[in-house]
């Protein structure tokens, strides 16, 4: 996606570890125009399939999912990372934070993720896949239909598409980063 890797090049920053900081249009200021396209995008590839609800988890991945929820007319559900006490009957998994370096919880309600739906995941970056791990388990618990991933970055010198695609899940990434090292960001050209 043109724009999407435009504005990487322009405002991301890259971070030792790995990381790309995209905390002026993505993860801490947002950019809602390019957002929408994110979503617009998202939508073009995944039109084929019958989606009833979009899954995320919070933080970052709430706004594109959002976003894609509000041009499908789908609802949109984050895992939280916090269990509510109102919250009863519901899901659990556990999923390994790759910028935390730690291990927490993350819950769904068992009303919002049923046997009944078809969902896509969306988020924010792909690294190693572990937060799309959590979503898998939490939909088989669900038994709800994972009909694919979207991201809108992923860092190919990690594994998550490998470990996913194995897995048997249709992966989707809007702008895939090649490399991060000598603090410059390298883009496959598509
Ligand atoms: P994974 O679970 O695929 O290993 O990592 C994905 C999660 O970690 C995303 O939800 C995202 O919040 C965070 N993450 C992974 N890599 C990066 C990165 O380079 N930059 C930022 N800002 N977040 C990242």
């Amino acid at each position: 996606m043109k724009a999407l890797k435009e504005r990487i090049l322009k405002d991301g920053r890259s971070l030792p570890g790995g990381i790309l900081k995209v905390d002026s249009f993505i993860n801490h200021q947002m950019d809602p125009y390019l957002m929408r396209q994110v979503a617009v995008e998202f939508i073009r590839r995944f039109a084929s399939c019958n989606i009833t609800k979009i899954v995320t988890i919070e933080a970052s991945g709430i706004a594109p999912a959002v976003m894609v929820g509000l041009l499908m007319d789908v609802p949109v559900v984050f895992a939280k990372k916090k269990k509510p006490s109102t919250m009863g009957n519901m899901l659990s998994t556990t999923v390994f934070s790759f910028t935390k370096q730690k291990n927490y919880n993350v819950v769904v309600s068992k009303e919002y993720l049923t046997a009944d739906d078809r969902v896509i995941f969306i988020d924010d970056f792909l690294a190693n896949g572990n937060a799309a791990k959590g979503i898998v388990d939490l939909c088989q618990q669900a038994g709800a239909k994972l009909e694919g991933m979207g991201f809108i970055i992923e860092k190919s010198f990690q594994h998550g598409r490998r470990v996913l695609e194995e897995l048997g899940y249709r992966v989707e990434s809007l702008a895939v980063v090649d490399s991060l090292d000598n603090c410059q960001i390298k883009l496959k050209q598509e």
